[in-house]
């Protein structure tokens, strides 16, 4: 039984409402707040309607300590699942610490003034929250997140070795506008437009936006163009992951965003610092997002298909062993049993199972602690009953 307290209710902080709304008997009082109070009251009508399942919503500024605080107080959360945004991630786990409260996110913390993600200032806090007795579960999302759990029971069930783990990314769906992200469109720009980075043999070795790339055959989809890009769940599985030699991430993206990217790049659309504009001062990438679609309106007209998985390759019993362990997602099976796209539901499902592990006492260790660190048979094991079912091929 817990009583939990979701901060951020986006496109993803939907579909981890409703999933936390269906496993009612897990989460016994729900409370959704955000920074405006629409989507939580639109969200709460869903949940009624659907499960007639209740939950409390309340407006909370999370870049703000002290309003958090007492949010938390007032609510009685044990556990906080902050779907924000990374640039909440520091605030969140300090209002939990204070609280004495378990935390989760789905994104590694990011400076709002620097493009740059990394854990650690998330794992700064490990030792506080050794001593209050609280976890903090950082990146249980689907990259981070279920790609983490992937590695992990790759390594337990098939090697006594992996060497090389390459994360696959591919988001085959269509919405029909010329461009639009997936998930909040600020992040998931400055994400694109970054330096990649890869790990390999001790050393990161960074490479130009789009420099690397990759033609990979993801079943249910295709052959997909597919660019190395840094990705936050690399940083923690080089620690984790034992006899690991090289870690890559590739993800798809279609010629046309690509395109509109370099466009709205060399004009400075997608600029991180103020300008002046008519006497106001405006973040140019923030004013971009105002214009895109929202990604939380996307669902009803995407279709196609993601499907996100690992491939490992390493030794077993002395002998050289590579597997694929991958899931597809539907996006309008998503949508109709969410009203989400399936970026956004692949991402909420495994915050939802994070929270339901910690609250039934499956996983939980004092600190912080990334996705790899638990044992991954549970994970995997709800993984199939709540709506993303994995498969392995050997290759
Ligand atoms: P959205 O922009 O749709 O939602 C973010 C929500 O956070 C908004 O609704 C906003 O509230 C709320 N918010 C922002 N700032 C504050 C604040 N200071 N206080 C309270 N609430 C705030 O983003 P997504 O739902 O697409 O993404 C949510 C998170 O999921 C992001 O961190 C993203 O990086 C992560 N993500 C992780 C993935 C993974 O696989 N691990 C994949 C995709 C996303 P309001 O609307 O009320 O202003």
């Amino acid at each position: 039984m817990s009583n939990i307290l979701i901060v951020g209710a986006g496109g993803v902080g939907r579909v981890v409402v409703h999933k936390c709304a269906q496993n009612s008997d897990v989460f016994k009082k729900i409370t959704l707040a955000s920074r405006t109070l629409f989507k939580c009251k639109l969200y709460q009508k869903e949940v009624k309607e659907r499960y007639d399942t209740d939950i409390d919503i309340a407006r909370v500024d999370a870049d703000d300590i002290d309003e958090l605080t007492k949010l938390i107080k007032k609510t009685k959360a044990d556990l906080v699942l902050n779907i924000a945004l990374p640039y909440q991630d520091l605030s969140i786990m300090q209002a939990c610490l204070e609280c004495g409260v378990n935390y989760l996110d789905t994104a590694n913390y990011e400076h709002p003034d620097t493009a740059k993600f990394e854990y650690e200032q998330q794992w700064a806090f490990d030792e506080r929250y050794k001593k209050k007795e609280i976890l903090a579960l950082l990146g249980s999302g689907f990259d981070p997140g279920v790609t983490n759990v992937f590695c992990a029971y790759a390594q337990k069930h098939f090697f006594d070795e992996i060497h090389t783990i390459d994360i696959l990314d591919c988001n085959d769906g269509d919405h029909g506008y010329a461009f639009a992200t997936n998930f909040n469109p600020e992040i998931n720009l400055r994400e694109v437009s970054s330096n990649g980075r890869y790990w390999q043999e001790g050393k990161w070795i960074e490479t130009k936006p789009m420099e690397i790339k990759t033609v990979w055959d993801y079943p249910q989809i295709g052959k997909r163009d597919s660019y190395l890009l840094y990705h936050e769940e690399i940083e923690s599985l080089v620690k984790h992951i034992k006899g690991i030699k090289r870690i890559r991430f590739f993800m798809t993206f279609s010629q046309s965003y690509l395109t509109h990217m370099k466009c709205l790049e060399n004009v400075g659309m997608l600029g991180i610092k103020e300008v002046e504009h008519n006497g106001c001062k405006i973040v140019p990438i923030q004013f971009l997002k105002t214009l895109l679609p929202d990604p939380s309106t996307l669902g009803e007209r995407t279709k196609g298909k993601t499907n996100i998985g690992i491939v490992a390759e390493g030794i077993k019993d002395g002998k050289k062993k590579k597997i694929y362990i991958y899931n597809v997602c539907d996006h309008q099976d998503s949508y109709k049993e969410t009203l989400s796209q399936a970026v956004s539901y692949t991402t909420g499902v495994p915050a939802m199972i994070g929270a339901k592990l910690i609250s039934e006492g499956v996983w939980f260790k004092k600190g912080v602690y990334n996705m790899e660190q638990f044992d991954p048979d549970p994970f995997m094991d709800e993984l199939n009953r709540q709506g993303l079912p994995w498969f392995i091929k050997e290759l």
